[in-house]
């Protein structure tokens, strides 16, 4: 890992911009909010982009038979010993997370798809571990959540 300095509303405009046209063909409208004075995250940018990927990926999955929304809110957080934090929340409007993996998705070979590895969400957690970050699921029959939190770069490490 090789941390910097990351602007997340140009790295996640980015990572959306990619994502565009794929998006167009399944119907799904993506949105990206950035709070007001939210820090620069300290993070491996290539491992990062590798966690809001394969996010995207399931929820363009879970969405792609009747399209949908898909919304980052990134904000700052003031965590736990008083340290700056940025959390990226990652919403789809989906059918949800099946009841009977709820628990075991960051797990590797935890699939429902076909032909999924099941390995993308066991990945993600890994990195996001390894940034010493967290990362958190709420998921219903309306949707999903994904919340990811990283250190904030505070100019001082
Ligand atoms: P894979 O995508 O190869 O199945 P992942 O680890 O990425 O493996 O995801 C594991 C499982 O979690 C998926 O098969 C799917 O059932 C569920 N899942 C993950 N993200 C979502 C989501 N946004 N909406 C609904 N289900 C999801
Ligand atoms: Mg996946």
């Amino acid at each position: 890992y090789k941390f910097e300095p990351v602007d997340l509303k140009d790295f996640l405009q980015r990572i959306l911009d990619r994502w565009r046209p794929r998006f167009g063909k399944v119907n799904i409208e993506a949105q990206l909010f950035v709070q007001e004075g939210t820090p620069k995250a300290y993070a491996d940018p290539r491992s990062l982009e590798q966690v809001f990927t394969n996010l995207i990926s399931n929820a363009v999955d879970a969405m792609s038979k009747k399209g949908g929304h898909l919304t980052f809110q990134v904000s700052p957080k003031i965590g736990s010993l008083g340290r700056s934090e940025v959390v990226i929340a990652v919403l789809d409007d989906g059918p949800g997370i099946p009841d009977e993996i709820r628990e075991r998705i960051f797990e590797p070979f935890v699939t429902t798809k076909p032909n999924g590895t099941g390995l993308g969400l066991a990945i993600t957690k890994r990195i996001v571990t390894a940034h010493h970050g967290s990362i958190q699921v709420n998921s219903f029959p309306g949707g999903t959540v994904f919340e990811v939190t990283l250190q904030a770069y505070t100019g001082d490490e």
